[in-house]
């Protein structure tokens, strides 16, 4: 890849990780790769850790589309790292031969409250952070849908599908339906309250809007991927799919369906 030469490494800056990460800098300069110290000036972010890693490398660094990822675990390959410090080595002359293979991940974007958009690549939760529970209005496509009590709801990714959406029963979708998942947590299903009760499918061309019914409860905490929001009043979130994928560096033979055997069954 000619054009991708500045790399910008994003790992927790502790001395362990200081010691693993710096014959990874050298490594990449006898590569004739340049490690640069800015995230605006990389074209290769290069996330050293495990997923969760991932995950805040991505939010951190704003989910650029215009950079290829790497995740590199420290311990064994995860969802979202294909790469271990052992082949490093490999993963570096793969990448200057441009023998590369690409796997671009769906996101879904969440405005809060008419705020600038934030993206997700695993999911959007909300949850009620009191022992009350949380009402929330649903609305698909500006229409009213169902009113939900209970915990909370999850909105996921097809990726994401595998991870706290499949906790709550939800389906593990193919990466290739661009599409979000809506899972419930806890739901309280009775004469008085009724909501669908099953996890539901949208498509790209749909938009959620979750409405937090302000009752005296109105303290949920809303997720993003592994990130808590710090936003304590929020109204309304406007949920869909983001035309912004992600470019992940991949390892050949380690498709989505084989991590999922990998990782369950
Ligand atoms: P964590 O609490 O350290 O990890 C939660 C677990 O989820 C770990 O086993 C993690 O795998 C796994 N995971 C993360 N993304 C995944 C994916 N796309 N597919 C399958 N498994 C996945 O937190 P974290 O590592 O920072 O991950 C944040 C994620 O945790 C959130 O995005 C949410 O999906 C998930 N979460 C799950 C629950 C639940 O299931 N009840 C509750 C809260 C959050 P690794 O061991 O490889 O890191
Ligand atoms: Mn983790």
């Amino acid at each position: 890849m000619p054009n991708r030469k500045n790399i910008f490494f994003f790992y927790k800056h502790t001395p362990e990780m200081e010691e693993k990460v710096s014959p990874l800098k050298e490594l990449t300069a006898e590569h004739g790769f340049e490690v640069v110290h800015e995230v605006n000036e990389a074209n290769i972010i290069v996330s050293v850790g495990g997923d969760n890693a991932f995950l805040q490398a991505l939010r951190k660094t704003n989910f650029k589309d215009d950079c290829l990822y790497v995740g590199l675990n420290t311990e064994d390959i995860g969802f979202y790292t294909d790469f271990t410090l052992q082949e490093v080595d490999k993963m570096m002359t793969s990448m200057k031969n441009e023998q590369v293979e690409v796997r671009k991940y769906s996101t879904i974007e969440v405005k809060i409250d008419e705020e600038t958009p934030y993206y997700c690549i695993n999911e959007c939760s909300i949850r009620s952070n009191v022992i009350k529970t949380l009402v929330i209005e649903v609305f698909i496509d500006n229409e009213h849908f169902e009113t939900f009590r209970g915990d909370g709801m999850i909105v996921s990714t097809p990726t994401g599908s595998t991870a706290y959406n499949k906790s709550v029963r939800g389906a593990v979708v193919d990466p290739r339906l661009p599409s979000m998942q809506v899972s419930e947590i806890a739901s309280i299903n009775n004469n008085d309250y009724r909501t669908l009760g099953t996890s539901f499918l949208l498509s790209d061309t749909r938009t959620l809007k979750l409405e937090i019914v302000q009752d005296g409860n109105d303290h949920p905490i809303i997720g993003l991927d592994n990130e808590a929001m710090s936003i304590r009043h929020a109204k309304q979130l406007e949920i869909k799919v983001s035309p912004r994928q992600i470019k992940v560096l991949k390892l050949k033979n380690n498709s989505f369906w084989q991590k999922v055997q990998r990782k369950f069954l």
